[in-house]
């Protein structure tokens, strides 16, 4: 071995004009309720910290406009106006409804933010849960047909009373892809935004793919599998983010609109796709849909793949995975 040393230290040499001009920058913080984590290749430090903090403040505005738990917010107001009277919202809200409503009809219903007809009764730090009777008045409310967009007024209504609306299922990966925009825009080329389960990458990790896991359901300690990936986004869906068990049953933030009830049959889904708003949406989908409907949609769609991760530990994927098949470990 130490006869290859000087050959080390002439590679090395040989590489250094290029290693010194750039580095790897990292930067974070706790935004819309998870940590929100950037990491860029920039040649200048100035330039990258600035770009971090653009980034982390486009979350900080996406949040105080689509919180609902912010009553300044735009999806506060709605929630409040929108069952008596039409109410008038910005462009972008407007934009994010329509894609919300296009994805309900995508998926047959599966994905429908009027889960929150229901769901905003749930609290899940504190272990609280409708009761029967709230899931069975609610029920007819969890209907994506209810909610009425008018293009020219650019107006919303809910056709009912009662209908209430959350974009947790999309606004993350939303969130992402407009960071990404502000990173692109700034010229730069390698990337990698995280926002707890939706992450999205710029180019590749400087001549090697960044590596992504799959965390592993049961196991807070392990990963599923590890994904080599460049130049994509990738969401994961799973039955561990938010949770607490009652009587034996599981009850997590991810609703099926037919039942108002948690969706039982899979513990995560992982959706490989061009963009975080569409692999977020879709990773939320999947899991409401279950394995063999939830494939089957990855399968019809050409620009996603899927690693799903059923209620037994097993690892299914969609038909493209084939040639990226995940290292896998524990489930
Ligand atoms: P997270 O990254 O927040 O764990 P997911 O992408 O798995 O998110 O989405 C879960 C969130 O989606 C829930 O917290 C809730 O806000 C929202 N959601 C739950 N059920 C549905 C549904 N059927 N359709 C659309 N959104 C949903
Ligand atoms: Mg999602």
């Amino acid at each position: 071995m130490t006869r290859q040393t000087p050959f080390i230290s002439i590679l090395l040499m040989l590489l250094m004009p290029s290693l010194v001009l750039g580095n790897w920058h990292k930067g974070g913080a706790a935004i819309m309720g998870t940590r929100i984590s950037v990491e860029i290749w920039h040649e200048d430090n100035t330039t990258a910290k600035h770009a971090i903090e653009a980034v982390l403040d486009e979350f900080r505005r996406i949040d105080r406009a689509l919180s609902p738990y912010i009553e300044e917010s735009e999806l506060f107001r709605v929630n409040r106006d929108a069952d008596k009277q039409r109410t008038s919202i910005s462009q972008e809200f407007f934009d994010l409804l329509e894609r919300s409503l296009a994805y309900s009809q995508l998926t047959d219903g599966a994905f429908d933010i009027t889960f929150a007809s229901i769901g905003y009764h749930y609290d899940f730090r504190k272990g609280i849960r409708p009761s029967e009777d709230v899931i069975g008045n609610a029920l007819p409310l969890i209907n994506y047909r209810l909610i009425r967009l008018d293009t020219d007024s650019r107006t919303v209504a809910f056709a009912q009373e009662g209908v209430r609306i959350d974009l947790g299922g999309i606004a993350k990966g939303y969130a992402v892809d407009r960071g990404i925009g502000i990173l692109q825009r700034l010229g730069i080329e390698h990337a990698l935004i995280s926002a707890g389960g939706d992450s999205r990458l710029l180019g590749d990790h400087r001549g090697r793919p960044w590596h992504i896991g799959i965390q592993a359901p049961r196991n807070k300690e392990a990963l599923a599998a590890v994904l080599p990936l460049s130049e994509t986004a990738v969401s994961t869906s799973g039955d561990y983010e938010r949770f607490f068990e009652r009587d034996g049953v599981r009850h997590h933030h991810i609703i099926s609109p037919k039942t108002g009830r948690s969706a039982g049959e899979l513990r995560s889904v992982t959706i490989l796709g061009p963009n975080t708003t569409h692999t977020d949406a879709l990773s939320t989908s999947v899991f409401v849909l279950g394995l063999k409907e939830g494939l089957a949609l990855i399968n019809r769609l050409d620009d996603v793949e899927a690693v799903i991760i059923d209620n037994q530990g097993k690892m299914h994927m969609s038909k493209g995975m084939e040639d990226l098949r995940p290292s896998s470990a524990e489930n």
